[in-house]
């Protein structure tokens, strides 16, 4: 295994994933890779260029893509191609198509070498699914983290709220449930726990917390004293 690190966090819509990998990402200094932002950064240029019911097409877009992301003031900018599309990637035409484009096999193995490339000289915290069973099997360290299915409904409709979505307990619940239904039935690459993943349930957590277990993870496994430096 080579010197730097690479924590891979997999785990259900709405654990908190995304906040827990940015927050660890900005203490130690580390490159955030957000695996979502890449399907979604494919998913926007193959609606962008009408080519979404041609796989061979989605496929070209996706093996020709050179996919850049830069993490600032906790944003993660996406260019694609050198054209930046982060505002372009959050929207309900790319959310709803990003699951089929997400899929295909072809598309997954290339966003697959992308993040390989990413974690092999730089220390990395990458976030989303599938990335500890497929993407780095020698991860330093893999975290499955979850959360009840309340907690998750609750932090999820929280976080919509504050950024002025006007969505019930209840719409969010379904929302993610089926984003559960949709990732234990994926053909290409369901989400699962990797044996050697750690679970952390983080249902009575604070993010706070499960920063502090994660990073207690990270010492006792490189050997390398994080908390002091901090
Ligand atoms: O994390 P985010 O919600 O932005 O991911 C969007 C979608 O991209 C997921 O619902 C899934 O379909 C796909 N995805 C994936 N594998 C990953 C990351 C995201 O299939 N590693």
């Amino acid at each position: 295994m080579s010197e730097n690190v690479v924590i891979a966090i997999d785990g259900p819509a709405g654990a908190g994933k995304s906040t827990v990998a940015k927050g660890l990402a900005q203490l130690l200094n580390y490159v955030y890779v957000d695996t979502g932002a890449m399907y979604r950064a494919i998913t926007f240029i193959v609606l962008r260029n009408n080519v979404e019911d041609e796989i061979d097409e989605i496929i070209k877009i996706a093996n020709q893509a050179d996919i850049k992301l830069r993490f600032e003031n906790g944003v993660t900018r996406v260019f694609v191609n050198g054209e930046e599309v982060t505002e372009n990637i959050r929207t309900p035409e790319v959310n709803g198509k990003v699951s089929d484009v997400s899929k295909i096999p072809e598309v997954r193995e290339q966003m697959v070498k992308i993040q390989r490339k990413l974690g092999q000289n730089t220390n990395i915290i990458a976030e989303g699914r599938d990335t500890t069973t497929v993407v780095f099997p020698d991860a330093t360290i893999k975290v499955y983290l979850t959360a009840s299915l309340d907690e998750r409904v609750k932090r999820r409709h929280k976080e919509l709220v504050e950024k002025g979505m006007n969505l019930t307990f209840e719409e969010v619940k379904e929302n993610i449930m089926q984003r559960d239904r949709i990732d234990s039935s994926r053909e290409a690459s369901p989400l699962i726990k990797a044996d050697d993943a750690v679970e952390v349930d983080s249902t009575n957590m604070t993010i706070p917390d499960e920063i502090y277990k994660i990073l207690e993870m990270i010492e006792k496994a490189t050997g390398r004293k994080l908390k002091q430096s901090l």
